[in-house]
């Protein structure tokens, strides 16, 4: 089983990367993003919520994250395993997350970090702002609010995981398919 936390700055090129993993190892993608913007989609009272972080750039609350976390381990289960994108962004969610997995009798096997500096990461943002519509991508302020809250509360989670001598990194500038060797081989 492969419990993949893929891992990064927003704009890392996360989501993307995670499409072409999981059709090549067969395992199920969950982003916490995208759990959220359907939420908002549908207008529930968790994406209401959600929304009023997220549009600032913030983190939605741990309480609120995990649970929503805890209900999709629970209805898409996979015997593979997963690709988890955007999550845990918090020490909290990463103590969570292995209790859920300890649970199941399973854990984390990698994280892999997808390194971009921060000019780059403001560059693709901004550039995907023009198409996806979404609040947080699309003026310069949100998206530095974005990067530091990934320097400050998300960042330590790399660390958490490499004491257990599971975290990789990886250069996350070049081409897609250069990109996905690279996680290939960090894997393998
Ligand atoms: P993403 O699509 O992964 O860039 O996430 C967009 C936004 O959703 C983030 O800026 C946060 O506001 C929120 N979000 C997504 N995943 C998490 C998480 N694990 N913890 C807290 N907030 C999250």
């Amino acid at each position: 089983m492969i419990n993949l936390i893929l891992f990064g700055p927003p704009g890392s090129g996360k989501g993307t990367q995670a499409k072409t993993i999981v059709e090549k190892f067969d395992l199920t993608h969950i982003s916490t993003g995208d759990l959220f913007r359907y939420e908002i989609g549908n207008n529930t009272p968790l994406g209401m919520k959600a929304k009023a972080f997220m549009d600032k750039g913030n983190l939605v609350p741990d309480e609120v994250t995990i649970g929503m976390l805890e209900n999709k381990l629970n209805t898409s289960k996979n015997p593979n395993g997963y690709i988890l994108d955007g999550f845990p962004r918090t020490i909290a969610q990463a103590e969570a997350l292995d209790k859920m997995l300890d649970s199941r009798g399973t854990k984390v096997t990698h994280l892999i970090a997808l390194d971009v500096d921060d000019e780059e990461i403001i560059r693709r943002i901004l550039e995907r702002g023009k198409t996806s519509g979404r609040v947080d991508d699309s003026d310069e302020k949100t998206i530095r609010q974005r990067i530091d809250q990934y320097n400050e509360k998300t960042s330590p989670v790399y660390d958490f995981y490499d004491k257990v001598g599971i975290s990789k990194k990886v250069n996350g500038l070049g081409d897609l398919p250069e990109i996905f060797n690279r996680i290939y081989d960090a894997l393998s």
